[in-house]
């Protein structure tokens, strides 16, 4: 009976422990936060703790916040944008609020602008650009079997021809961009465009690749980026490239004149490169958004959907109402603030990092 009395305190003492343990690791770890696809997974970010109490940080949201002003267009964009972990995919933050995965739906392709079409999923999609002598696809789905079943039936029913894709521009080297590039690479001989860093990236075995990622097909190395301003043409089309790193080391930012009911504008698209986890990916995305400015953009888009605004609700808006406004266009100065919040929200990211918490 005492035998039994003493295992039973024993067994409490054991369990009392243990869920000491349990709650002291819980107060020491900061919470493991789903982040967007970097290596650098939650060390790209600061601590919850670290973003509050960074006088530095919150003096640069506040001065974000500012910039916003009451421009119910620029204070959501500002909401997204300027939090702990930064503008994230839709699926990242239903994972850290706990709910469950939405599932991956086809979005029907939708023209956007005169000469620029959206086509995928709600979660990654790809874009055509037609030019005077044929389309520049920018990223390519996840896979071979996509490209064939989900980007040529979506030209088509475009009323554009697959064969006419002269050049694919993969915005940086994971799956869910090039995936689809060797089918139209080997079936119409178009180009591929990346960064000489992110061929580099891709051709290296990957060691935590698993089942059908380690054996889909890679694209074969073809034109390389390796400057600032390098140039893709095509036709009457001239798409600028710049260089933005963070999210892979070689990640694209791309500039490209589009023409919106008949007018000529400049829209700047991310590939992922709202991730800035270090000083040397912060100026480069600080310069990308400078050079934004200076040509007069106004529109961002982003490699994948729902980051920056509701935008696959903005495609549907587009796609019910094709002549009326478009509500991914912002005004010249619109924009110009849009990229100072960003370039703001990233620095108070990068210096919220170096904030030691206070000792007591
Ligand atoms: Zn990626």
């Amino acid at each position: 009976m005492l035998k039994k009395m003493a295992i039973g305190v024993a067994c409490a003492a054991l369990a009392a422990a243990a869920l000491q343990i349990q709650v002291s690791a819980q107060q020491q770890a900061p919470a493991r936060r789903a982040v967007g696809g970097t290596t650098a997974g939650n060390d790209a970010y600061p601590t919850d703790d670290q973003w509050k109490n960074s006088k530095e940080a919150q003096a640069l949201i506040a001065k974000a916040k500012a910039a916003a002003g009451n421009d119910a267009k620029l204070q959501s964009r500002f909401e997204k944008a300027c939090t702990v972990l930064g503008p994230q995919r839709p699926a990242v933050l239903r994972q850290n609020a706990g709910l469950p995965a939405e599932p991956q739906r086809q979005i029907d392709i939708v023209k956007l602008f005169d000469n620029f079409y959206f086509f995928g999923f709600n979660t990654v999609g790809a874009w055509a650009v037609t030019t005077s002598q044929g389309i520049i696809l920018i990223d390519s789905l996840n896979t071979v079997d996509e490209a064939e079943k989900i980007i040529e039936p979506s030209l088509i029913k475009a009323g554009l021809k697959p064969a006419d894709v002269k050049t694919i521009i993969v915005g940086h080297g994971h799956f869910d961009h090039f995936g689809g590039a060797p089918y139209f690479q080997q079936k119409y001989g178009s180009h591929v465009v990346m960064s000489k860093l992110d061929w580099d990236m891709i051709e290296k075995p990957n060691p935590n690749a698993r089942g059908p990622q380690a054996n889909r097909p890679l694209p074969k190395r073809d034109v390389e980026v390796v400057s600032d301003g390098q140039k893709v043409t095509l036709g009457d089309e001239t798409i600028t490239l710049r260089i933005t790193p963070g999210h892979t080391p070689g990640t694209l930012a791309y500039y490209i004149p589009v023409k919106d009911h008949g007018k000529q504008i400049n829209i700047l698209m991310l590939s992922g490169a709202n991730i800035t986890p270090d000083r040397t990916s912060l100026d480069a995305f600080k310069k990308a958004l400078d050079a934004a400015k200076s040509m007069k953009v106004q529109a961002l888009i982003n490699g994948h959907p729902g980051l920056f605004g509701d935008e696959i609700g903005w495609m549907e808006q587009v796609r019910a109402n094709p002549n009326g406004p478009n509500p991914f266009v912002l005004t010249v100065d619109e924009f110009a603030r849009f990229a100072d919040i960003m370039k703001d929200c990233a620095e108070a990211r990068l210096v919220a990092m170096d904030h030691k918490a206070a000792t007591n």
